[in-house]
């Protein structure tokens, strides 16, 4: 079965058509400026050119439109017609506490999710859009949704609940959720596959590091705890994102700078993290330039993001009363050597050393941990839309 996956954000949309038949990426694009001027989409049969095309899309229904013109398109498409794709894969950011695992999409989950806007309004509303888009175009092929959520639910109560008053997890779903649910479960099941043993008998600690960053202590392939929170916000420094901080610093911050709560929101969502810090960018591309080239707060920001990795990974390591290994994944953890290095420096009182050789790679799934390492370190590309299209052929065929 061919099954389409839709990841929809509120002005773009990314998208891939897998061949279930052997897991073959087929072909992928994305969309840009849904809704604006200059609207784009950008289309790559795998193994042909990217091909650009500009063309007004006012909504996702037109972006959607675009999407399946792409996939059909006679010289860049990989199917004839529609009918060969045998289903949807939705990603979806909050299912609250309602959903554990992916579903077939009904009319009961679209409300159940739109529920959930609350816990998610930048992610959620753009979701159901995708969903609603394709469920126009495409009314009788099967849906599923697949959460970010999903995989943390299996964390215990003394993971996800904060020291506030109780009555607002009770009133109001106060609570961690955790997110990159589908990033952590897929890197935790290809850890065990390259250590050849069982997920039920291993610790794992999982460092999802990109423009979003989080970590989860993966205990017998169950979540014990993660980084992010009610919201995205909490946790790893991040791009844009401060992360853990003392909260009286909102109120602080917003007497001293004639800030309301939105607009520090605002500020800790998107003024922070590393580009806080350094001044120069959210990206560690040009941080890691900056810092070459003397810029001492550039070097500042690097610290500081990984110090509060370190933090993490040892207090996961107390948690779980051990560790068989750790993984770097996504933009920054498959990427930036340097990085896992820094993060892995200091560590031998845990067992926790990196092979310099072996970690001068980028983006390939190796282990990089020094041959007397205690602790397996694991570099792992990630693969969301992989897991989206297993959950969505695996429900689709129940
Ligand atoms: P997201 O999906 O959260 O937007 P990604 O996982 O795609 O993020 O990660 C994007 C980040 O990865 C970029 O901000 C960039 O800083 C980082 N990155 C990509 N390539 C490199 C590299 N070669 N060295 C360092 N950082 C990199």
């Amino acid at each position: 079965m061919k099954v389409l996956v839709i990841n929809c954000g509120s002005s773009s949309l990314k998208y891939q058509v897998i061949d279930m038949d052997g897991e073959k990426l087929l072909a992928k694009g994305l969309v840009e400026r849904i809704g604006m001027d200059g609207s784009v989409i950008t289309h790559e049969k795998i193994g042909d050119d990217k091909v650009k095309t500009e063309v007004p899309m006012k909504d996702h229904n037109d972006a959607i439109a675009q999407v399946l013109a792409a996939v059909q398109d006679k010289d860049h498409g990989v199917v004839a017609s529609m009918d060969e794709i045998g289903a949807v894969g939705h990603r979806v950011v909050h299912a609250g506490e309602k959903y554990a695992q992916s579903v077939l999409i009904t009319d009961d989950v679209i409300k159940a999710l739109e529920e959930c806007i609350e816990l998610a309004p930048l992610h959620n509303p753009a979701n159901l859009m995708g969903i609603a888009a394709c469920q126009k175009l495409m009314p009788s092929t099967p849906m599923v949704a697949v959460f970010d959520t999903a995989f943390h639910q299996t964390m215990p109560a003394e993971s996800y609940i904060y020291a506030v008053p109780y009555e607002y997890y009770e009133k109001y779903g106060v609570r961690r959720y955790g997110f990159h649910g589908t990033s952590h479960k897929y890197v935790s099941q290809r850890a065990a596959a390259m250590l050849g043993k069982d997920l039920k008998d291993l610790k794992i600690i999982t460092c999802h590091l990109g423009n979003g960053a989080s970590c989860a202590a993966v205990n017998g392939g169950k979540v014990y705890d993660t980084s992010m929170g009610l919201t995205p916000l909490e946790g790893l420094v991040m791009g844009t994102r401060s992360g853990d901080l003392d909260p009286a610093i909102v109120s602080f911050v917003g007497a001293k700078e004639g800030l309301d709560l939105a607009g520090m929101d605002t500020v800790l969502n998107k003024k922070s993290g590393v580009l806080g810090i350094s001044g120069v960018s959210s990206d560690f591309r040009d941080i890691e330039e900056a810092m070459k080239d003397g810029n001492e707060r550039a070097g500042l920001a690097l610290d500081v993001f990984a110090k509060r990795v370190k933090g993490y990974i040892g207090s996961y390591f107390a948690e779980m009363n051990g560790c068989d290994a750790i993984v770097f994944t996504a933009g920054v953890g498959e990427n930036s050597a340097s990085m896992r290095a820094k993060i892995c420096e200091n560590m031998d009182a845990l067992g926790i050393k990196i092979d310099e050789e072996l970690n001068n790679v980028r983006g390939e799934e190796r282990i990089i941990s020094a041959a007397d390492s205690k602790i397996k370190i694991l570099l792992i590309p990630t693969n969301e839309e992989l897991m989206i299209a297993r959950d969505t052929l695996e429900l689709v065929e129940a």
